[in-house]
């Protein structure tokens, strides 16, 4: 039997496949919506779609998603539990010097003119704990001052009264790999650390991650 909320974020996703809320959905790309478990009391908010996920149409599904399924697995929590979404859906991109299209950062103006996609999903899902992947996801969420290098790993109000976390994007750390393996290695223990803050407060909260 269909629930109440599988209507609900049907309709709402509906809605936004129309988006033209901002320029983005000029790109040609898939809007990437949420996915999950819509009775999920944790859930993950990316800053936005890159190329894989664009294409796929699916939230952390490229290389970010491998790196964010393999800090998953290492601090004991079960990806099918939880919602995972982003602050905006369509695939924020710039040209490079090649004239290939590339993942920017999303601007101010996106991230508001989104930001009603991302609420309709706090409402409906109704999480206890978010975590925010990255500083525009932490600056949509928590605050627009929010600096990821200083507050990661603290825990914050949402604007539903929600626990939040907030911690590093594995963009980051893939383009950290590459230019910086003692900083890569320390920023990742500090995203372990952040996600099994996350399993700890969850046990705390009763709510099965595993
Ligand atoms: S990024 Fe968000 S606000 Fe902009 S067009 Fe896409 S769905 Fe609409």
């Amino acid at each position: 039997m269909t629930d109440e909320r599988t209507i609900a974020m049907e309709r709402l996703r509906e809605q936004g496949l129309g988006c033209t809320r901002c320029d983005l959905h000029l790109s040609g790309t898939h809007v990437v919506w949420g996915e999950g478990d819509l009775h999920a009391q944790v859930m993950l908010i990316g800053q936005g779609p890159g190329e894989q996920e664009a294409k796929a149409g699916r939230p952390f599904v490229g290389p970010s998603g491998e790196v964010l399924n393999e800090w998953l697995a290492t601090t004991g929590i079960d990806r099918s539990k939880l919602w995972i979404s982003n602050t905006i859906k369509h695939w924020a991109t710039s040209l490079n010097e090649r004239g290939r299209r590339v993942n920017r950062t999303p601007k101010t103006s996106e991230v508001q003119a989104c930001r009603i996609w991302i609420e309709g999903e706090l409402t409906i899902v109704a999480p206890k704990i978010l975590v925010c992947i990255g500083a525009p996801s932490a600056q949509a969420i928590i605050d627009k001052k929010f600096k990821i290098t200083e507050s990661r790993g603290q825990w914050f109000k949402g604007p539903n009264d929600e626990d939040v976390i907030a911690t590093f994007h594995p963009s980051y750390l893939i383009r950290l790999r590459a230019a910086d393996v003692a900083a890569y290695d320390a920023a990742w223990a500090q995203v372990l650390d952040d996600f099994r803050a996350v399993a700890e407060r969850a046990g705390e909260l009763n709510i099965d991650l595993n």
